[in-house]
């Protein structure tokens, strides 16, 4: 079921970021849960009393949500059931998902990752 996932690591020729080494244990990280495909830990900047980053642990050419195609589909469904799971479990009132793409948007770190954000009132809209 995951095949094109678990060997698509191969296509990916993009420099490593520090997501890299964290899911490599290389440098710190509170990891708040992790399986064979996601690695969720805490943001080391947070914007809001709960900020966690959901990524992909192998990153399988998404630097960007822009370049995902068909292949990607199951794992990009796992990273919003993750957030739900967490959601559920940690009984968050409400939440915030973001996936900033490009740098017009903010990103900075290239390797794909999903904001998940609550425990205080968001606004919009985002700045
Ligand atoms: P931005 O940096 O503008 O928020 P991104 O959407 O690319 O843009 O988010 C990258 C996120 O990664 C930031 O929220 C940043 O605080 C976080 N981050 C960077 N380095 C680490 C780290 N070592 N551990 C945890 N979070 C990190």
């Amino acid at each position: 079921r995951w095949k094109s996932i678990l060997h698509a690591g191969l296509r990916d020729q993009d420099a490593p970021t520090i997501f890299d080494r964290i899911i490599q244990r290389q440098i710190p990280s509170e990891i708040v849960m992790e399986d064979e495909h996601v690695l969720v830990f805490k943001d080391i900047h947070p914007q809001a009393p709960v900020h966690l980053l959901i990524i992909p642990k192998r990153r399988d050419g998404l630097t960007q949500l822009r370049y995902a195609t068909a292949d990607h589909q199951e794992l990009l469904g796992k990273m919003f059931l993750t957030a739900a799971r967490i959601a559920k479990e940690q009984n968050l009132r409400g939440y915030r998902l973001v996936i900033n793409d490009g740098s017009e948007a903010q990103q900075s770190v290239f390797h794909l990752h999903m904001h998940l954000l609550a425990g205080r009132q968001m606004r919009w809209p985002p700045g």
